[in-house]
């Protein structure tokens, strides 16, 4: 399987950095699991931070967000140009759950921090339904004190040929297929694929006829590079 619309740089450097929030990191954690592409990414961003740190000047200088970016560019090309490409860490991400599947529908192997979330929550397959929102569509709401960075994390079921409103979104939104697929303005997303949506955008997705269109989906999430700058800084600007 190879997704072909995965999360931005921006989000996989916070999912890197921990600073994404819980639902935001369950989805990606899941993406990464069956995403050789982003997994490389996030092992390059990992580089690519560490060499960071190094060359920052020392506690009490200052540097803008500006020069931080283009310092990140000079390292970016740096590494390039030594062919500096770092093996994989992918020892991390190997099956670490085991817990039964608590949803009314098959999910994929490599969803598996998903299926952990329910478990940690003690949340069973007896009290897990879908709940109608609209014709043809139905949602299962993750709730837990620790998503309160996030506006909603849900499971949403499309059924075969509905098509949902055209929407916007307020803050951001990010979108794993799980089952099935969907097209909007952006393609075709099918099992696996991300949909990694900022504010701006507007989009009118229609599931695609042959089944029910199944996705994870977490909003007003990624906290994005503002989040991560911070985080690296940290320790230089005393925040
Ligand atoms: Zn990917």
């Amino acid at each position: 399987m190879m997704p072909k619309h995965h999360p931005d740089d921006a989000t996989l450097m916070s999912y890197s950095a921990g600073s994404l929030p819980l639902g935001a990191h369950l989805l990606v954690e899941c993406h990464l699991a069956c995403c050789e592409h982003c997994r490389q990414r996030v092992t390059e961003g990992d580089a690519l931070g560490g060499a960071l740190l190094e060359r920052l000047p020392g506690a009490g200088m200052s540097m803008d967000k500006q020069a931080i970016l283009t310092l990140l560019d000079q390292i970016e090309s740096d590494q390039a140009q030594a062919g500096l490409v770092r093996s994989e860490k992918q020892g991390a991400l190997d099956s670490r759950w085991s817990a039964k599947n608590p949803l009314p529908f098959d999910l994929p192997d490599w969803a598996e921090p998903i299926k952990q979330w329910f478990h940690d929550n003690q949340i069973d397959a007896d009290s897990v339904q879908w709940q109608k929102v609209a014709p043809g569509i139905s949602q299962i709401k993750l709730e837990s004190a620790s998503f309160h960075r996030e506006k909603a994390v849900r499971l949403l079921k499309i059924a075969p040929g509905t098509c949902m409103p055209t929407h916007g979104h307020t803050g951001g939104e990010l979108t794993l297929i799980l089952q099935g697929s969907y097209s909007d303005e952006a393609g075709r997303f099918c099992i696996g694929d991300v949909a990694d949506l900022d504010p701006s955008i507007k989009h009118q997705p229609i599931a695609d006829r042959d089944q029910d269109c199944i996705c994870f989906i977490v909003t007003d999430a990624p906290l994005r590079f503002e989040g991560w700058i911070p985080k690296l800084m940290q320790p230089f600007f005393g925040l």
